[in-house]
């Protein structure tokens, strides 16, 4: 069974009892994942030394490891950048002070537990805080580990502010991991938001594709429905993600109309070289995903040991460009501190002002100008 934190309250995907089950469905093999740092020491991943080291790291960010991904670290690489994704970290206590727990400006734009609206024509909603794998680099680790959010409540109120706003054209939906909901809840969802003449799209952020490919399974593709109103966008980081396996997902996801794009975050240790990145957009290229952004961190609590300066992105970048095609390049994006809005990275939006890691970002949503000091300088 999934953790307890993680199954309790009503939103919870695992919603028919087990014998209903098939035993090799998702939620069987998700019941299989690691949820603990006791539990990855039982499986050899982290040693009994680590166990009680890690125990602040833990009461802070969640743990969450799928077999899947798991079977994917390389034991004889302690750099393996599937590791480093995925394994909790003592470097995740190493905060400096200049760290913000909503570094996007989330709460600024929150209409309620469940949904942010930020751009006029398009809103945020997130049915879940609940993930099948707890990301080390994750900008929203805060809001992951404060509880949930209350379905039943949240998201009928979410659908009824966007029924209400005919500018909205657009319905992001992320999390969490939406994909964490049970088929009958998301198909639920994406049927009452298509219901809403002037909502044109529903895009779905996933990591699922990465962390845990049984989730896409012909029962999903059914609970989606044939639209071309569905988009989705997987996080694949790095070029050992794209397995077989998802490989074969993406296929599926793809001949049933479903449109796919890729973004990814730059991250330290397991990313930042041109070629790597190169090999991944390439590779993505090549199973029909289209790519979209390539992030620069946000700074979060516990993810100083991924950051990346934004001048050695800017020369990593401008090298992966010599390495694409045109239409397989993604966009190096920063979010505006504050919810300002995303601003190309290399770009006259992001302006260094004379002396090193000083920068004047322009918000595309306000037309304001601010001063940022890089933390990675
Ligand atoms: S799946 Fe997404 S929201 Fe969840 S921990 Fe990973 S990056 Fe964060």
């Amino acid at each position: 069974m999934l953790d307890a934190r993680v199954t309790e309250g009503p939103l919870v995907s695992i919603d028919e009892p087990p014998k209903t089950r098939e035993p090799d469905d998702w939620k069987t093999r998700l019941g299989r994942s690691a949820t603990s740092v006791a539990a990855l020491v039982d499986r050899g991943v982290l040693s009994a030394a680590e166990l009680q080291l890690l125990d602040a790291v833990e009461s802070r960010h969640k743990t969450f490891v799928s077999d899947y991904y798991l079977s994917l670290i390389d034991p004889a690489d302690s750099n393996c950048p599937i590791r480093l994704q995925a394994i909790p970290d003592i470097n995740e206590l190493n905060d400096d002070g200049r760290i913000d727990p909503d570094p996007t400006g989330d709460n600024t734009h929150r209409v309620n537990q469940a949904l942010i609206h930020r751009y006029p024509n398009r809103v945020l909603l997130t049915p879940t805080h609940i993930c099948p794998m707890y990301c080390r680099y994750c900008f929203r680790k805060v809001a992951l580990n404060e509880g949930q959010i209350r379905y039943q409540k949240a998201v009928p109120a979410a659908l009824e502010y966007i029924a209400s706003k005919d500018q909205i054209r657009e319905v992001i939906l992320s999390g969490g991991d939406p994909l964490i909901l049970s088929n009958k809840r998301l198909g639920g969802l994406i049927d009452k938001l298509s219901s809403i003449k002037h909502v044109k799209r529903v895009r779905i952020h996933t990591r699922m594709p990465v962390t845990f490919p049984y989730r896409i399974d012909q029962q999903f593709i059914d609970a989606l429905g044939v639209s071309h109103r569905i988009y989705l966008v997987t996080h694949f980081n790095h070029p050992r993600e794209l397995t077989p396996l998802a490989e074969s997902k993406l296929e599926m996801m793809r001949n049933a109309g479903i449109s796919l794009a890729n973004q990814s975050v730059l991250l330290r240790g397991v990313n930042d070289r041109p070629e790597i990145l190169a090999e991944l957009y390439n590779h993505l290229a090549d199973v029909g995903v289209r790519p979209y952004y390539l992030h620069h961190l946000d700074p979060a609590p516990g993810t100083t040991h991924f950051r990346v300066s934004i001048q050695q992105g800017r020369t990593i970048y401008r090298d992966l460009l010599k390495l694409l095609a045109g239409p397989d390049r993604p966009r190096y994006v920063i979010e505006v501190p504050g919810g300002g809005g995303k601003v190309d990275v290399d770009s006259g939006a992001v302006i260094e002002m004379g002396q090193p890691g000083r920068y004047r970002m322009t918000s595309p949503l306000t037309g304001e100008s601010i001063v940022w000091l890089d933390p990675s300088a």
